[in-house]
């Protein structure tokens, strides 16, 4: 039997009374380790983080514990070779994807480090200005924000254990907040061991981070009032995790990043050469392949000009083609597994799915797996579905409610120069993380953002100018928000110093100003 690795609560490595669950490599089959959280003290961890911890990490100032995240940037870094390892093993990841998380992942707390070091050396932030509450300038209000004196609850996706950890852990400490993070059970070896290079280093003061892999059960029955849930998931986990008591009867914070329909979009007035259509059709084919197409930010409809339906599907098709799919060890393979059997059965059942409204553009046949055995590999080709005329595409209801949670997208036409056709199938998705733009017209794509910002937490817009400068379509930056409304769950991550507000209570003060004058003016 495979190691049982151990969880850190209360300041100790804690080792499970139960045999636990096997982590697999889904390209070779074979077992790599176990994880177990049978018979953990969950009200004592609790209790400890939120206790221990967060007097800890509250007593020391903004750039203090931006210090620390510093230091737990760099050490990261100095492991990132063991990470990788851990990744390709247990996530089935090629090095270039492998980045996206691990590296994601020491950037986004890198970041952290550096925005903390300009917040005010004090214990809470100012929010906005005076504001002047009658005739008399004397009383005034103030808004402060605090950080909350209770512990955050990480419940993590399985597809980023790195750059899911850190992209939460990074606001939460540096608002001086305790983590307590449950991993995905299928991969969480990476943030296991991630956490355990960080709890060994020293770097934060006892109680501020802790780690319990395996079963969810019972972790929400410990929330009180003052303390914040974090989850990264299904639709269907988080309407479990919103019905919860917690948060119904205590009113803990709820932040949910669920799934996503995201779109991509061709302007009208393009045409069949210009670099606006070959910028999507390059975008469109790296989104469905990163990550074998298992990143909640990923194209997975879209939209151009009936007109240009063929010569998308060809531009994006030649792309595609190019993709050698197979175990990541090998190094002329440039896409990876899925992660297990279930998501590799429920990505066949999708496309089956979305089959009865769609034509195949291009199919996973056309890709033969290399240096695997295809009865163990979840390994995949990826698959351009499309609904071929703009009256398909109203009638095609499958495609604007599934998430396909594999390498598999949907070209859909909209009807010629009715930009409005395009933004009403776009917004069937009720709600996405982000969509992407592209068009050689910057006023175009200026006048889009405000019929696309109501119903997505990023927009994304592509001209020629930036065709080698942008960021990506899927790519999640600290600086700028992620999370959508709607169907995507409503949360709002990162975007800078804004992470920091979920994990801090706001409260009005009303004082002399002679008395608001004496809180430091720091503000986010
Ligand atoms: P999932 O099955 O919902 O699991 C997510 C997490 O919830 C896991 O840690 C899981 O633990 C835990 N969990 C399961 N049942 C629970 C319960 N009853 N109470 C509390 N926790 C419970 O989702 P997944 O398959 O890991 O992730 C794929 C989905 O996540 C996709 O739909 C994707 O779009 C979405 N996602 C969204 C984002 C975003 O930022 N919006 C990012 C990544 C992924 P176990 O693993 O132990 O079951």
């Amino acid at each position: 039997m495979s190691e049982l690795l151990p969880n850190y609560i209360s300041g100790k490595w804690i080792n499970s009374t139960g045999r636990g669950s096997a982590l697999i490599d889904p390209v070779l089959g074979t077992e790599l380790v176990r994880v177990d959280a049978s018979g953990v003290d969950l009200a004592g961890a609790f209790a400890f983080a939120r206790n221990t911890g967060g007097s800890a990490l509250r007593s020391l100032t903004y750039p203090q514990r931006a210090a620390m995240l510093a230091a737990a940037s760099k050490l990261l870094q100095a492991n990132r070779d063991a990470y990788y390892d851990i990744s390709i093993a247990n996530s089935g990841t090629v090095k270039n994807d492998t980045a996206v998380d691990v590296d994601g992942g020491i950037y986004t707390l890198g970041t952290y480090a550096k925005l903390g070091q300009n917040l005010g050396d004090d214990h809470f932030l100012l929010d906005g200005d005076w504001q002047a509450l009658g005739k008399d300038p004397l009383f005034q209000s103030q808004h402060i924000l605090t950080p909350t004196r209770g512990v955050a609850l990480f419940i993590n996706a399985f597809n980023f254990p790195s750059w899911g950890l850190w992209e939460k852990a990074a606001p939460a400490l540096l608002s001086g907040v305790p983590v307590i993070v449950k991993p995905a059970t299928t991969t969480a070896w990476l943030t296991q061991r991630m956490i355990k290079d960080v709890i060994d280093a020293g770097i934060f003061p006892t109680g501020a981070l802790s780690i319990i892999c395996g079963s969810s059960a019972g972790l929400m029955d410990q929330l009180e009032p003052f303390d914040v849930i974090s989850f990264t998931g299904s639709a269907q986990t988080a309407s479990i995790i919103r019905a919860h008591p917690a948060v119904t009867q205590k009113s803990v914070r709820v932040n949910i990043e669920a799934d996503s329909v995201n779109s991509a979009l061709l302007l009208p007035g393009e045409s069949a050469s210009s670099e606006a259509l070959d910028l999507l059709a390059k975008e469109v084919a790296r989104e469905m392949t990163v990550k074998a197409g298992q990143k909640c930010t990923a194209i997975r409809r879209v939209f151009v000009p009936q007109s240009l339906y063929s010569a998308a599907a060809q531009a994006i098709s030649a792309r595609l083609e190019k993709t050698t799919v197979g175990n990541p060890r090998h190094e002329s393979v440039r896409m990876g597994s899925l992660i297990n059997r279930e998501q590799y059965n429920s990505v066949a059942q999708g496309l089956a799915f979305l089959e009865q409204d769609c034509e195949t553009l291009h199919s996973a046949n056309k890709h033969t797996l290399i240096d695997v055995d295809p009865s163990v590999a979840c390994c995949v080709g990826p698959t351009l579905l499309g609904t071929r005329t703009a009256s398909g595409s109203d009638a095609a209801r499958r495609v604007h409610d599934t998430e396909v949670f594999g390498p598999v997208a949907t070209l859909i036409p909209y009807r010629e120069n009715d930009l409005n056709h395009a933004l009403e199938l776009i917004r069937r998705g009720q709600g996405s993380l982000v969509a992407s733009v592209f068009a050689t017209d910057h006023t175009k794509l200026a006048q889009v953002i405000p019929e696309l910002t109501d119903t997505h937490g990023r927009v994304h817009l592509v001209s020629p100018d930036v065709g080698a400068v942008h960021t990506g379509h899927g790519n999640v930056m600290p600086q700028s928000l992620h999370g959508g409304p709607g169907r995507a769950g409503g949360g709002e991550e990162l975007g800078g110093l804004r992470a920091l507000s979920f994990y801090h209570r706001r409260a009005a003060v009303q004082a002399s100003t002679v008395v608001l004058s004496k809180l430091k003016p720091t503000g986010v």
